[in-house]
């Protein structure tokens, strides 16, 4: 028998949706010819591309899950839950995910004045040329022009000079809390899991508190082997899934040709120890 968790999934990724360069159409295909066997689009906050998405991996003969990527603030710093197999017109998340989006392009106006100050004019305008959907005007479109423009290289170049913390361009934003995610994603029969831990900059005891509470509201997942970890950070979380008692979640967070390092299916597999979160998603996967 092969083991469950030799399985190609990819369930993280982002379409024009969000934040994005490609189509759910493009995804899908791209997904399924690098051999992804089940695959859900996670776009930031936004789940008006999954009807697409659906239609799209089965029009490849590729298994779905419905996806999002919340984002949260908890302990100060942003924090993203991923939802899984959820139900996408369940009024309750549907809401949650609107007024998550609501203030971001009051925040994205703020982002351009800030950038305004430190002499790189025009970036509100800028950004929006790169945006897919009005409601999701992300940094990730203001790096875009800041390379466009010619003030970087690459993308991660203006995250590391601007539109961090401390940075140019950056301006604190309050996004939803922990429980509100986890319920939303619940409530719509979907499994919350927590995305990239390694990526924040929690010190031992916030870590912790981040996984007891999420643990506490309801929350059954963690993503271990993701493109946003190194592969010492595989084996920690792979504990962390353990030490928590949560399924494992596997996904490469791609967003675009150009920009991300991890292809969508080109991941190593899932350690055998561990649960995967598509054993307790069996009746929701889409065929
Ligand atoms: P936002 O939701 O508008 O705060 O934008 C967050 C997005 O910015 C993330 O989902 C990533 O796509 C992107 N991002 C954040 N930090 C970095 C980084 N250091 N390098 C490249 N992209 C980043
Ligand atoms: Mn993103
Ligand atoms: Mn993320
Ligand atoms: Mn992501």
């Amino acid at each position: 028998m092969i083991a469950k968790n030799i399985l190609n999934a990819d369930l993280h990724c982002h379409s024009v949706v969000s934040d994005g360069t490609l189509t759910p159409e493009t995804l899908a295909q791209r997904a399924k010819t690098n051999g992804v066997e089940l695959w859900a689009l996670t776009d930031h906050d936004e789940i008006s591309g999954q009807q697409r998405a659906a239609a799209a991996a089965k029009a490849q003969g590729m298994p779905y899950l419905t996806g999002t990527e919340i984002s949260v603030t908890f302990a100060g710093q942003t924090v993203h839950i991923v939802g899984l197999g959820f139900d996408p017109d369940n009024a309750a998340l549907v809401q949650g995910l609107h007024d998550t989006r609501g203030g971001r392009e009051q925040r994205a106006m703020e982002m351009a004045s800030s950038l305004a100050k430190a002499g790189i004019h025009g970036a509100f305008e800028g950004a929006l040329k790169f945006v897919g959907n009005p409601e999701l005007i992300s940094r990730t479109h203001f790096a875009r022009f800041l390379v466009e423009s010619g003030v970087c290289r690459e993308t991660a170049e203006v995250f590391r000079k601007y539109l961090t913390e401390g940075k140019p361009g950056y301006v604190p934003h309050r996004w939803a809390t922990l429980q509100d995610a986890v319920n939303w994603i619940t409530q719509a029969h979907g499994i919350a899991v927590i995305a990239h831990p390694g990526r924040y900059n929690f010190s031992a005891n916030e870590e912790y508190a981040l996984f007891t509470e999420f643990k506490a509201h309801g929350g059954q997942g963690v993503e271990v082997v993701t493109g946003s970890h190194t592969r010492q950070e595989f084996v920690k979380y792979a504990e962390t899934a353990k030490e928590f008692g949560l399924a494992a979640s596997r996904g490469s967070d791609f967003h675009s040709p150009d920009e991300s390092h991890t292809d969508l299916g080109t991941l190593p597999y899932l350690p055998g120890t561990l649960t995967p979160v598509w054993e307790l998603l069996a009746d929701r996967i889409q065929e």
